[in-house]
């Protein structure tokens, strides 16, 4: 399988160099050149087969000569190792558990299947490969996580001072090992231009073997179509799906969307949104105009301008009817979030996480409309990772669960600097060396 930088198409890599990369040089996201149709036996045998085996056979293709077959299906093993249980809220509306991993956020996933991906690289290449992210909160945890004792790798996560939760915090900075946290004084865009700044450095280019850990990296958006494949299995009701998600950036649900074009049965997807409804809009009228974003309670879906809406239209072919034949999207308030979470409690006793709600409401204005369908929703983050919003509407305190009391016990271990990237610089190399 190669692939092509969507602002290139003869620009074209193999699943080794674009997930190294994460980005091609003219700045265009990668895609596969092409969508490989998946066997009828498989879709057939979905619910027979463990996950280890699901998640082997859908990225075999994609990943082609870069990985053995033998260590793809080690890097599998060590990607799901938790649950992802289809839990029933209601007669017509089921919920897809994303958020058992170690970070408790369905980006663990994707985050775990990059790390061992890279820590073969950088062991296949001989050199070491080094990590450099900005977090804003969840990516760094789930990085930091993944990443964590994976031979080849280190990791340098710079975090905004003061603007990550304590859980997100711990989770950032007391991992050890090769994972290394800068505490810079100054907001999540500063981290953000530090970082950009690194990667545009000639010396630092030079000495290290630097990559991002990003979102749009093929290797955690294409491993998402797993979840769909998951879900499937577990599914019992002779109609298939729809599938409801919670969407920012628009990774998960674009990674759903080549799934069903390789085959896996969903009947539709709703692309459910906060009040960043640049997707919404875009279907309703057919212009695509990003902004700047507005923060809400689901606040890692508070995106102007999806990454992977150049990846949805690619799919289709710049063709909006055609988009529109597959999802559909809408876009909910802050106020319409808490009364669902408060509602969903207190109707069918489940507690639903901000971003889970919004995509419990999406469902919910299907339903309506057509009262026969049955749905997932993706379930994206525990409740607990919000507890501010969900203890306040539900009045209930959520049981903490091991992944945080393990992580809120340990001690901070951080560098804070100021945002100067000469000093970043040096103590990065400092770090390395
Ligand atoms: C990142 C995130 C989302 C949005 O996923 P995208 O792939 O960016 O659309 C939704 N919910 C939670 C909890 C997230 O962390």
């Amino acid at each position: 399988m190669k692939y092509y930088s969507i602002n290139n198409k003869s620009v074209l890599v193999d699943f080794k160099q674009a997930t190294i990369e994460g980005q091609a040089a003219d700045k265009g996201l990668y895609f596969p050149t092409e969508i490989p149709k998946w066997e009828k036996s498989f879709l057939k045998e979905l619910k027979t087969l463990n996950k280890v085996h699901i998640g082997f056979e859908i990225m075999k293709p994609y990943v082609g000569e870069s990985i053995p077959e033998d260590q793809l299906w080690k890097i599998m093993e060590e990607t799901l190792s938790f649950d992802f249980p289809l839990k029933q809220i209601n007669q017509n509306i089921s919920v897809l558990e994303l958020f058992h991993g170690p970070t408790l956020a369905f980006k663990d996933l994707g985050a775990r299947f990059l790390s061992r991906c890279l820590g073969y690289f950088a062991n296949s290449i001989g050199r070491k490969i080094t990590v450099l992210v900005a977090t804003s909160g969840d990516t760094g945890g789930a990085v930091a996580d993944a990443f964590y004792n994976v031979e080849g790798t280190e990791v340098i996560i710079l975090y905004p001072s003061g603007k990550v939760s304590i859980v997100q915090e711990k989770q950032l900075t007391t991992m050890g090992a090769n994972i290394h946290a800068l505490e810079v004084e100054g907001d999540f865009d500063d981290c953000q231009l530090l970082v950009k700044t690194a990667f545009a450095d000639p010396e630092l280019k030079e000495k290290l073997f630097l990559t991002s850990a990003n979102s749009i990296n093929i290797s955690r958006w294409l491993s998402q179509q797993i979840y769909y494949a998951i879900g499937q299995s577990q599914w019992t009701h002779e109609e298939s799906p729809i599938v409801s998600v919670p969407s920012g950036n628009f990774g998960n649900i674009c990674a759903g969307l080549l799934a069903q074009k390789s085959g896996l049965e969903i009947k539709h997807f709703i692309a459910a949104c906060n009040l960043n409804d640049v997707f919404t809009r875009y279907l309703a009228t057919g212009n695509y105009e990003p902004s700047s974003s507005h923060a809400t309670v689901s606040n890692a879906m508070d995106v102007g301008n999806p990454s992977n809406f150049v990846r949805i239209t690619e799919l289709y072919n710049h063709n909006i009817d055609e988009i529109k034949k597959h999802v559909s999207s809408n876009s909910f308030s802050d106020d319409a979030t808490e009364k669902t979470i408060k509602n969903v409690f207190e109707k069918h006793r489940y507690l639903l996480d901000p971003h889970s709600a919004v995509a419990y409401l999406g469902m919910e204005k299907h339903i309506d409309q057509f009262p026969k369908d049955k749905g997932i929703i993706l379930g994206t983050a525990h409740p607990v990772k919000f507890p501010s919003v969900v203890e306040r509407v539900t009045q209930q305190e959520i049981p903490i669960p091991v992944q945080v009391e393990k992580v809120i016990k340990k001690d901070k271990n951080a560098m804070r600097v100021a945002p100067n990237f000469a000093q970043i610089k040096s103590l990065i190399l400092q770090i390395l060396q």
